[in-house]
């Protein structure tokens, strides 16, 4: 790996074989590249926020109506709700004062079958709504109406807190009846249906949201959201005065950028390999969502295994391609995690490789973590340009020539793979060498931030439910 400051471009050593060498140069970024696709996300961002007709930005800039970061004022009980990924999760969190204890949280984790998240929609909310009720049974929450926030981390255009029409749905969701339709109205309609008269629907709320307002609780600082997990996306506080698709110009309002569908509009064809075009074919939204599909945790073992036919069609790994090599899917994210580690779990990686179809010798080992930090290197490096972009936004939205900011981040791929942090870290600091940026894990950020965003809400509306 490189050294902080160093060009993240040249960090890759000259591969000692040209076969390697020549199948992975169109996934190692130059530092003008990179250069490049930050100030594409720049242009992108002012166009999307100016809500331009006749030259689209691909990625929406969702006015999200949280307009303000907490104040410490925020009291009492809230349940909360994160749909938007591998699994569904619902939260009872209470919000005291710091003497009595500050952020108390229970939460249960709920797996959504595939029939579930690609069936009608009102089996999607009906499902959701019978794991609330299981969770308020078993936590004695019967009868007492909470307010509730819903993280739902799909695209949706809000006009309220409350309300949000589904754009679209991203991350292999398809559930029928939904798109076009107001989640919050489909969410009370199921608790009507189940019976269920004990949630007050208060907040519709994206995990980027709530990871940069969860993150804010600790942080002032904090005005960015990340997500590096099985999509990819952020938020940050942006001008009123810049956000045209709201009237009013004082104070900041959060917008939820959607920046996943980076490149939709066809910007990004200059560093989009064969590879990434196959990906993008063969995924359930062809032409949708681009910079996600090589970013996120939903793709990256999937760029790898296409990689990893590519070499053995150059004649590496003995030239003879597996039956499961061929398997769409086969090669995890988490495999790149295991590969590139410093600590290399030998037995794991040779049962992956045997099972791969791939010889388990050492040499073998070298290339796979090759191509996998390729793959992971390029996708933290693009990150970084889009929080390059972010943090030059805020910059010069407020005249300063120099800006402090705290980047809230959430997601397994970024928590979890051993060097996407460190590469996001050192090509911010190359591409945005004006910024002092600081990036802060959250846990449970997303749930978390519903129920506070909720909190701020109640606040404000002067309807703290119950004190706390
Ligand atoms: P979500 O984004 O669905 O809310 P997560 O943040 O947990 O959930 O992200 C899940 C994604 O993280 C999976 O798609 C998987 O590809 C990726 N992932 C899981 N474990 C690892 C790991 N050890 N290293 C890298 N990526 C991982
Ligand atoms: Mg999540």
């Amino acid at each position: 790996m490189a050294s902080p400051g160093e060009d993240p471009s040249a960090t890759v050593q000259p591969f000692t074989d040209d076969r390697l060498g020549r199948c992975l140069q169109p996934f190692m970024l130059s530092q003008a590249q990179l250069e490049t696709v930050r100030d594409l996300m720049l242009d992108n961002m002012e166009r999307g926020l100016r809500n331009d007709y006749q030259n689209p930005s691909s990625i929406k800039m969702l006015p999200t109506f949280v307009r303000s970061t907490l104040n410490g004022k925020e009291r009492g009980e809230f349940i909360a709700l994160d749909l938007g990924g591998t699994n569904f999760r619902v939260l009872y969190v209470r919000v005291s004062s710091t003497e009595k204890g500050g952020l108390e949280k229970k939460s249960k984790t709920f797996t959504l079958p595939q029939n579930v998240i690609q069936g009608t929609g009102e089996e999607l909310f009906d499902h959701i709504v019978d794991c609330i009720s299981d969770f308020q049974i078993a936590n004695s929450l019967q009868g007492k109406k909470l307010p509730l926030g819903f993280t739902f981390s799909f695209p949706c255009s809000q006009t309220s807190l409350d309300q949000g029409t589904l754009i679209t749905w991203t991350k292999g969701f398809s559930a029928s009846g939904c798109v076009g339709e107001d989640v919050v109205r489909l969410l009370r309609e199921a608790t009507i249906r189940k019976g269920n008269s004990d949630l007050l629907v208060i907040a519709l709320v994206n995990d980027t949201v709530g990871t940069m307002m969860s993150c804010g609780y600790d942080d002032p600082a904090c005005e960015i959201g990340l997500i590096v997990g099985t999509g990819t996306n952020a938020c940050y506080m942006e001008e009123m005065r810049n956000v045209e698709q709201v009237d009013g110009d004082e104070g900041r309002m959060c917008v939820n950028m959607e920046w996943g569908a980076f490149g939709d509009c066809g910007c990004l064809e200059e560093i989009i390999t064969f590879i990434d075009q196959d990906v993008d074919e063969f995924s359930v939204n062809p032409g949708r969502q681009r910079y996600e599909k090589m970013i996120s945790g939903m793709y990256l073992g999937e760029i790898v295994r296409q990689i990893l036919i590519d070499l053995t069609y150059n004649g590496l790994f003995g030239g003879n391609i597996s039956q499961r090599l061929q398997t769409r899917d086969i090669f995890l994210t988490e495999y790149l995690s295991l590969f590139e580690s410093d600590t290399l779990d030998q037995v794991q990686v040779r049962s992956i490789l045997t099972e791969l179809g791939l010889r388990s010798t050492c040499e073998d080992a070298v290339l796979v973590k090759e191509v996998c930090r390729t793959v992971s290197q390029r996708a933290a490096q693009l990150c970084a340009a889009g929080i390059a972009a972010v943090v030059e936004k805020i910059r010069e939205n407020r005249g300063l020539d120099h800006l402090k900011v705290t980047v809230g981040v959430d997601g397994t791929l970024y928590k979890l793979h051993p060097h996407f942090a460190g590469v996001v870290h050192r090509t911010v600091r190359m591409l945005a060498p004006l910024c002092d940026v600081t990036f802060r894990r959250t846990d449970d950020g997303s749930g978390m931030g519903a129920a506070l965003i909720t909190a701020v809400a109640c606040r404000i509306a002067g309807a703290e439910p119950q004190a706390a």
